[in-house]
């Protein structure tokens, strides 16, 4: 028997298959292995688990026994530990879903050592039991390194803040020889320090990787009806295809699923208001079968590493960048073309605001919450590229995505703009009208009516015609005014309050009114122009079971053998209990169906294809291929 080698090289293409490390992967990789600690700043995507994971079994391997791993999501454990299981790494997890008797298994494979990673979540982790046992493989050498993942959570700042993340500083404290690597996908400033100071990683190597995505698209539409405008772009880029589409409420999320399957789309719900049984049937169906979408609050993905999600939609505005960004990372892991869609308006911005308002936190907390907010929402109005802002907003300077594959929506359809600024004046100096003459505040459709000149029952009730205001905003449309509006109120010049969304000057206002303040805003697109307050009724169209396409370019014959690869993966999967991207992910049977190995050395040659997975699978393939 040949001695397995610590090399991270060879152990990347033996264990997983793959031919080269990614980005700083190679570095971190090295530093861990040597033993030092490290903070790794990675988008979701950006492949996090090869940090520690190669590091896991090159430490196991050269006798330094169990690496822990720590990890909040309870639920994925199984499969996490399933895809390191069939690449041949012996991994498992302690959760409370096993049995008394497996876990005491588990423990006694731990306790010899002979476990290459384990997967905890912290609050097991830091019991004085667990703890104990650690103590004894400390003792004895074989407690090979510490992998805290999701480490954002320990922090207050970012928007998963969880308590128990707190006690892991126990770890450096008790155990101070062995390395350390705490990995998250968020990154701004102020968690990042949070998370130094809270571990202890002082002394920590920090890896920062660009958090460029390049394989997404991001687009941000005018919400205008939203779920036809969501039902249309899965129709017309998605059919078929799996994805994630946020909503802020749980009853939104429950109507949403609804009609999307209503309209022969499979969708599921999920949110923390549903059983926790049926949480974990849809989130498995979501992994398990292909093509579902799931309409979810954010209680749902963290941690979930499905490679296929080919979009994220947003039905609301998320809480920040970080969140949007999280969410939409979600999407095209495996590097092929995915899309994050975001449908906004201006009752996005009220709500957000409000909800910032009225939260019983402190006036510092609140502070920080509307400046992150006003990113987003400059964000969202932007009509240059929306790619060059998200890396901005991450610290990164970039150049204009227009000559990506896959080019954000105004790299690849520069908006109109037009120069809102003596609108906006005449906006703000219509409300301070309205507020000499009665004091009375009103909401944005009557303002609207004012400036456009529209004598409603209402105008001749306050008798508002007779405003110097009335009628001076007759040239700027309806859809316009409600850009200026919802822009004047994402820069804080405007204030919507109260049930019925009554607007009110700001303090600074008096900038926009003294023309201080240039705005130059893009158009409103034609859709937001023709449909507002004129609901089309869409027909829903029958469902089109349609097959997904392939990442590579295949001929018919190509097509065949990679439907009869899936076929194949499916019954693997279902047997094994697992997801089938655990088996393969989609790209390495396209590439096995292209390149048609026809012996056990070419396809070991296939990337995704490990030393474990040949041998087991191997002559299968071999015989699906026809060779
Ligand atoms: P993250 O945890 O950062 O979101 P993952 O670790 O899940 O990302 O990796 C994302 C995907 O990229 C996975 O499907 C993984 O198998 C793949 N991947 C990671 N590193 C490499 C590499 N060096 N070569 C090929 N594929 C990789
Ligand atoms: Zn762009």
């Amino acid at each position: 028997m040949t001695i397995a080698s610590t090399s991270p090289d060879t152990i990347l293409h033996e264990v997983f298959g793959y031919s080269a490390f990614r980005g700083a992967q190679a570095e971190i990789v090295e530093h861990v292995i040597g033993g030092g600690d490290a903070l790794v700043l990675m988008p979701t995507g950006g492949g996090k688990s090869l940090c520690y994971q190669v590091p896991a079994i090159a430490r196991h391997r050269g006798g330094s026994g169990v690496a822990l791993v720590v990890s909040p999501l309870i639920a994925l454990m199984h499969d996490q530990v399933g895809a390191l299981e069939e690449a041949g790494v012996h991994a498992s997890f302690l959760n409370s879903s096993l049995t008394p008797d497996e876990a005491q298994r588990i423990e006694r494979e731990m306790m010899g050592g002979r476990l290459i990673m384990l997967y905890v979540a912290p609050e097991r982790l830091t019991t004085p039991r667990f703890l104990a046992q650690l103590d004894s493989l400390h003792e004895r050498g074989l407690l090979s390194l510490f992998a805290i993942d999701e480490a954002h959570c320990v922090s207050q700042w970012g928007h998963d803040f969880r308590e128990d993340y707190l006690q892991l500083n126990v770890l450096h404290e008790r155990y101070p020889g062995v390395p350390r690597v705490a990995l998250t996908a968020t990154a701004d400033d102020l968690t990042r320090a949070d998370i130094i100071q809270r571990l202890q990683l002082e002394d920590a190597r920090i890896f920062i990787s660009s958090f460029d995505r390049p394989n997404i698209r991001y687009a941000v539409v005018e919400k205008t009806e939203p779920r036809q405008q969501l039902l249309r772009f899965i129709q017309d880029e998605h059919e078929g295809d799996a994805g994630i589409v946020y909503c802020q409420s749980r009853k939104k999320v429950d109507e949403t699923a609804q009609w999307l399957n209503d309209s022969g789309i499979s969708a599921l719900p999920y949110h923390a208001g549903l059983d926790a049984n049926v949480r974990k049937r849809h989130q498995d169906r979501f992994l398990r079968e292909e093509g579902i979408v799931m309409v979810a609050t954010i209680a749902f993905g963290m941690g979930i590493d499905k490679p296929d999600v080919r979009f994220v939609g947003h039905l609301d505005l998320p809480k920040n960048i970080e969140a949007y960004y999280q969410e939409t990372g979600r999407a095209g892991r495996d590097g092929q073309p995915a899309d994050a869609w975001m449908a906004y308006g201006l009752a996005d911005v009220v709500n957000q605001r409000r909800m910032i308002d009225e939260s019983p936190a402190n006036e510092e907390f609140k502070r920080n919450q509307r400046g992150k907010l006003d990113a987003l929402l400059t964000l969202a109005e932007a009509h240059d590229c929306r790619r060059v802002r998200l890396l901005a907003y991450f610290g990164e300077a970039s150049e204009r995505c227009a000559a990506y594959q896959n080019a954000c929506d105004n790299c690849q359809n520069p908006p109109a703009t037009w120069d809102a600024t003596e609108a906006a004046r005449k906006a703000l100096s219509c409300i301070y009208r309205f507020h000499q003459h009665g004091g009375q505040r009103y909401g944005a459709g009557h303002l609207i009516d004012v400036l456009r000149g529209k004598v409603t029952e209402k105008v001749e009730q306050r008798n508002h015609q007779s405003l110097s205001t009335f009628g001076i905003g007759a040239d700027v449309s309806e859809a316009q005014w409600r850009v200026v509006l919802r822009q004047l109120i994402a820069l804080g010049y405007l204030q919507s309050e109260g049930e019925y969304n009554t607007l009110e000057l700001t303090g600074t206002a008096r900038e926009v009114l003294r023309g201080e303040v240039q705005m130059l805003l893009r158009e409103p697109s034609e859709a937001a122009k023709r449909t507002r307050g004129t609901r089309t009724g869409g027909k829903a169209s029958s469902s089109r079971s349609r097959d997904k396409a392939p990442p590579l370019p295949l001929d018919d014959q190509g097509l065949e053998r990679f439907a009869a690869l899936k076929a194949w993966r499916a019954e693997v999967a279902s047997e094994h209990n697992l997801p089938a991207y655990v088996v393969f992910h989609d790209a390495t049977l396209a590439e096995m169906a292209q390149a048609q190995p026809d012996s056990m050395d070419a396809l070991a040659q296939i990337s995704g294809v490990g030393a474990k997975k040949l041998e087991a699978y191997g002559r299968e393939i071999l015989r699906v291929l026809g060779m």
